[in-house]
């Protein structure tokens, strides 16, 4: 299965949860079943640089997705205002590592502007979260999925979008995203 929803589920196995156990940002984060990403836009640039990334190799286009990150007004947490994407967009900054805010920068992507976050319960005092960042680019090699962080907090992994919501703006003909889980506590004082 290649399904988002499946490799959601997967990656979330090793905590011990499952997206329906958990209260979730009301937005609905994944697109309906059969769901395919339309193909429009700007062509690629064609500069195309390859990258290997844990198991994972994948070429991307920097020039396009900084274009495409201009167009973008904010990060899906603002758009959605719940508290729970509020909880994370006050906090971003927290919520990244160095090494993987160098990818998000070496693949021309804005950190503050992610697709989309979603909430996924408690894990030992500290919120779980999910979401996903966009970018040009092909897949080469999509690999296991073996996080270079793996083991740590944080977890990520290069993914085909094409079951997540559709990108406000055009990345072009090929597209991927960069799908991440992460902890960070809550810190606003409106509870959950
Ligand atoms: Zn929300």
């Amino acid at each position: 299965m290649t399904s988002q929803l499946a490799e959601t589920q997967f990656a979330l196995k090793g905590h011990g949860f499952s997206r329906a156990a958990s209260p979730l940002c009301p937005r609905p984060a994944l697109a309906a079943e059969g769901m395919q990403a339309t193909e429009t836009g700007n062509p690629m640039t064609g500069k195309m640089d390859e990258l290997r990334v844990g198991d994972q190799v994948f070429r991307y286009d920097r020039d396009l997705t900084r274009q495409a990150y201009v167009s973008i007004r904010t990060g899906g947490a603002e758009e959605c205002g719940c508290s729970y994407c509020g909880n994370f967009a006050a906090q971003r900054s927290l919520a990244y590592p160095a090494g993987f805010l160098s990818l998000l920068d070496q693949l021309g992507i804005d950190a503050n502007k992610e697709g989309e976050v979603y909430e996924l319960g408690l894990v030992e005092g500290l919120r779980l979260y999910g979401g996903w960042l966009f970018f040009a680019g092909e897949l080469i090699e999509a690999g296991e999925r073996l996080s270079p962080d793996a083991g740590t907090e944080f977890e990520f992994h290069i993914t085909d979008p094409k079951r997540l919501p559709k990108a406000d703006v055009s990345f072009g003909d090929r597209v991927l995203a960069v799908d991440f889980t992460t902890r960070i506590p809550w810190i606003l004082e409106e509870e959950p």
